[in-house]
């Protein structure tokens, strides 16, 4: 599918993120940065030889979050007697709460959002590295930009491990295998979103280059 043309305009400026300074986007070499003279925050760099482990990670990611999902965060044994509990059983458990808006913000937060955001980098990473722009790559970037800071699996992780320290004074408080996978996951997601989704526009013009470099040599 080729880019819409209006797209070229918009990945030509970049505006700093912390000042609104607007800059002409240069053409980098394979690992340079781009600094905003003004306050120093890095502007954008050439990640033309991070684009290929961005699809592994991405894909590992799916593998680790089904664990995450799948296995029990935590048991629990007061007394001899032993319960264990998975996020969406806690998801369940605050509903049954009447807390509902926790519950939701759990949903969204942990289940919802980085799966939304897995999802989709996979549906445009996929294609774009046999060689070929998905349809709608404009806004599926766009959905995935909007609903990366919705994903707040660290927090959660952060919340377990509270939890669970405070918990370990009243009960036997055994990790589960989603707990290490959280502690994975937390790591893989750190990678992912330290990728700009804005940068797979490049990403995208330069696989559509090299794609009409190919049409017009068989085309020979
Ligand atoms: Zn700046």
């Amino acid at each position: 599918m080729p880019l819409p043309s209006s797209c070229r305009a918009d990945t030509a400026l970049k505006l700093c993120p912390h000042c609104d300074a607007a800059y002409r986007r240069l053409a980098l070499v394979p690992g340079e940065r781009a600094y905003c003279q003004r306050c120093g925050t890095e502007l954008y760099r050439n990640n033309d030889r991070r684009y290929p482990i961005l699809l592994p990670i991405v894909l590992a990611s799916l593998i680790v979050y089904v664990i995450c999902n799948a296995f029990p965060i935590v048991t629990m044994e007061i007394q001899g007697v032993s319960t264990q509990t998975t996020v969406w059983g806690a998801v369940r458990a605050l509903a049954q709460e009447d807390m509902f808006s926790v519950a939701l913000l759990v949903l969204a937060t942990t289940m919802l959002f980085p799966l939304l955001e897995l999802g989709l980098l996979a549906y445009l990473l996929v294609p774009l590295s046999g060689g070929r722009v998905p349809a709608g790559f404009g806004a599926v970037v766009r959905v995935v930009r909007l609903g990366r800071p919705w994903g707040m699996i660290e927090v959660f992780m952060l919340g377990i491990v509270a939890s669970l320290v405070k918990l370990s004074a009243m009960a036997t408080v055994i990790p589960g295998p989603a707990l290490w996978a959280f502690g994975v996951l937390t790591v893989l997601l750190a990678i992912v979103v330290s990728f700009d989704p804005a940068d797979l526009w490049e990403y995208a013009e330069s696989v559509e280059k090299a794609d009409r470099v190919r049409m017009a040599e068989e085309a020979r």
